[in-house]
């Protein structure tokens, strides 16, 4: 018998631990930018599993390429050689230029990754002091020790204090206070070229390069978080190239596997000369389901033409977006880039989010008051006016109550 929605919530409420406040809805289908639930109803999927299901849903060649490997060979660990770990390693080289990848399975991974590896790196120095880390206000890396250290938000980590320190936070409106944050005590600076989690918040054009200016001039390395700005998601390769930056460490995950468990940290040269066997390492990390599915997908980027795609329906989401701003005087600012857009309003985006969805529009509230979007990149301009049509309906009943 089919399960209806009210059998998985009993049976959820019963056996999985209560760490997440769940929509009342459960997906069972599909197919490009559309997602089916329990009872059939369709939906437009602007949300795409947090950035995930980069190729949308369903996608023919990536679900080929899955079920050829599960049929072939899953899993054989990293104590052996692997047939696609280089291949993929070798398309984020060439749309990073940083020279080498370590695998792993999320993106809070990535950045433990290229947290330890910066230490890593101090350490071969003979510089034993350089442990610390400048991260930014409203920053978002991830629920581990080392990534929650690094994340701005007090409520995600006092309960579980003492965390890994010293962490400075930077406001990136003072983007003089950078300076005085990095000393000789610190390893280096990790940032997301625009914070996902905090709000989908540009950095300011002075503090990107006032991060720029001090790594260049200190040594300190640059950590830049990509997992949910990088890979095609802004339309560009990694949304660091769009600030002028050249990072040490790259972390990325999310769109890397389309859907597919996959997270990886690139390091440069000099980086990678200071990690040997053993450093660092995973049981899962790359395994062949991983880095077949992630080398689709970058093959899908790099040859397929899916980053001008995005470029063009990027710039064509911002246009409506800004339209509907104009519309609206419940929207104070329209962010983000390509198709990272974050729509924030006067007032908490939780209505706005519940009657998108009742709707048939997949949003995302972050950050309090921020409508966040992030559909496949492979979505076209038709079904971005649709999901913009009906935010355009739910804005004009939500304002409407705002002014009643
Ligand atoms: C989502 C996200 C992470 C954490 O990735 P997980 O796959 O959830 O571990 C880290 N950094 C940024 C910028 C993110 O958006």
């Amino acid at each position: 018998m089919k399960k209806t929605l009210d059998d998985i919530q009993t049976q959820e409420s019963r056996f999985v631990l209560n760490t997440y406040r769940r929509q009342p809805v459960a997906f069972v289908r599909g197919e490009g930018p559309r997602l089916y639930d329990v009872d059939g109803r369709e939906y437009l999927d602007f949300v795409s599993g947090i950035g995930v299901a980069s190729l949308g849903h369903a996608h023919p060649g990536l679900a080929a390429a899955v079920a050829d490997q599960a049929k072939t060979l899953l899993h054989t660990s990293n104590l052996y050689y692997h047939p696609f770990q280089a291949e993929a390693a070798g398309r984020l080289s060439a749309l990073s230029g940083l020279a080498r990848t370590f695998f792993c399975n999320s993106g809070t991974e990535a950045n433990e990754a290229c947290l330890k590896f910066a230490r890593r790196y101090w350490h071969t120095q003979g510089a034993k002091g350089r442990t610390g880390f400048v991260a930014v206000q409203h920053a978002f890396a991830g629920r581990t020790m080392g990534a929650l250290s690094v994340t701005y938000d007090e409520h995600y980590r006092t309960p579980f204090e003492p965390l890994l320190g010293p962490v400075t936070f930077v406001d990136p409106n003072a983007p003089e206070s950078l300076a005085a944050a990095v000393t000789d005590r610190t390893a280096a600076i990790i940032a997301e070229p625009i914070r996902g989690e905090g709000g989908v918040r540009p950095l300011p054009k002075a503090f990107s390069d006032a991060i720029a200016d001090v790594c260049r001039r200190t040594g300190t390395l640059l950590i830049a978080d990509e997992v949910q700005s990088g890979l095609g998601r802004t339309g560009y390769p990694f949304h660091s190239q769009a600030l002028g930056w050249q990072p040490d460490l790259i972390s990325v995950g999310k769109a890397l596997g389309s859907g597919v468990p996959v997270g990886a940290a690139l390091v440069s040269e000099r980086v990678a000369n200071a990690i040997s066997p053993g450093d660092h390492g995973s049981t899962y990390g790359g395994n062949l389901l991983a880095t077949r599915a992630a080398a689709f997908f970058l093959e899908q980027l790099m040859d397929g033409g899916l980053l001008e795609h995005v470029k063009t329906v990027g710039a064509h989401f911002e246009r409506q977006l800004r339209a509907l701003a104009l519309k609206h005087p419940v929207i104070a600012e329209v962010r983000g880039a390509g198709l990272m857009r974050g729509v924030d309003l006067r007032i908490d985006a939780t209505p706005v989010i519940d009657q998108a969805r009742q709707n048939g529009l997949l949003v995302n509230r972050t950050s309090e008051t921020v409508v966040r979007m992030l559909p496949p990149l492979t979505i076209d301009a038709l079904t971005i006016d649709r999901g913009v049509e009906i935010l355009d309906t739910v804005l004009a009943t939500v304002g409407a109550e705002v002014h009643a």
